[in-house]
Formats: structure tokens, sequence, C-alpha cells
């Protein structure tokens, strides 16, 4: 039984690698039948990607990730496949902070049935916290929503809008790693 699969993995990769391998790059991971591709995210940060929306690989859906890819769009990009797994408005937030010229693909039925651009925008509401404990975005009795503006997309930087207080990468990871 193993050495049959063995034998045919073999006899009809070359075929494919012959005429496919320019053009269906990015499709020729694995292909899901329904759930949400993350693409053309910044090469190497697939994995900040990952870690943002919590994803662990103990899910029992199928997670596909690839990484320095070569497009001709960016060079080279990473993505990511969620099979089953769709992305709520404030996950997408989330990702754009990590991978601010991403596209999330939405796959039913093994078609793509809506392609959207993430956009970071240059002022983030209410999406991380301001690590600065004084900060009037963490005072309990006046709650003000936090508010931070773009600084600098890569590397990722934020400054609080209040306190002026810079984030960057590693510390909006961290934000969203740390409470598990
Ligand atoms: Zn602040």
């Amino acid at each position: 039984m193993g050495k049959d699969k063995t034998n045919r993995m073999v006899s009809t990769l070359p075929v494919k690698r012959m005429s496919e391998t320019k053009k269906v790059e990015g499709i020729r991971i694995v292909k899901i039948s329904d759930g949400t591709v993350i693409d053309h995210i910044t090469a190497g940060h697939a994995l900040q990607v990952l870690q943002i929306l919590g994803i662990t690989g103990k899910e029992d859906y199928i997670v596909t990730l690839a990484m320095n890819i070569s497009s001709s769009k960016t060079g080279q990009k990473d993505i990511v496949k969620l099979e089953h797994r769709f992305l709520e408005d404030h996950e997408v937030a989330r990702v754009a902070l990590v991978a601010p010229d991403a596209t999330l693909n939405l796959i039913e039925d093994g078609k793509v049935t809506k392609k959207t651009r993430i956009q970071l925008p240059d002022v983030i509401d209410n999406v991380i916290k301001c690590p600065n404990q004084r900060c009037v975005t963490n005072k309990e009795r006046e709650p003000v929503t936090p508010k931070f503006q773009v600084v600098s997309k890569d590397p990722m930087s934020l400054k609080c809008h209040y306190c002026w207080t810079l984030v960057d990468e590693t510390d909006i990871i961290a934000q969203f790693t740390e409470s598990k």
C-alpha cells in the first residue's frame, strides 16, 4: 500500500512541474473547498498572521502556510490558507497590522467568491491597547477608546493618539498571544 502511494506520487509530479510551476504557484499548495486564503502577506510574515489570529495549529481545520513564494507584484510573498475558517471584521483589522498589503479570498465550493484587499487605515481605532498603564485609554473610570496613528508600515510602528507611546509589531503580537 505504502509502496503504491509513493510510486504514484513520483510518477505524477514531473508532468505537473513542467507545465504548471510558474502559472499556478500560489494555488498549488493545497486547494481548499471553503475557507479563507490570505494572500500577498509581506514575505516572512505568515507566522505573525497566524499568531495574531490566535491560530496555533491545534485547531481541527487545515492550515496551510507558504513562505517566500515568488510573486510578480511584490517579488516575494507569503500565503496562509485556512480551511473552514472565516475572519471576523476585528480579525481582519488585526491582520492588517502585520500584513498591511494582504488580500483576502473567500472560498466557497472550491471557488473564490469574494476578494478583498486589506487596508490599513491611518488611524487604528480600538484594535490594540496602549501598553502605557497610565494612558487615559487604560483608566477604568473614564473609558477612552484606544486610538493609534500609523507612523510606519514597514517596520510597523504605531503611536498612541493620547500619550504618544510607540508600539511595534512585537508589542502588537504579544497582546494577542499573552492572554492565552
Ligand atoms: Zn497611550
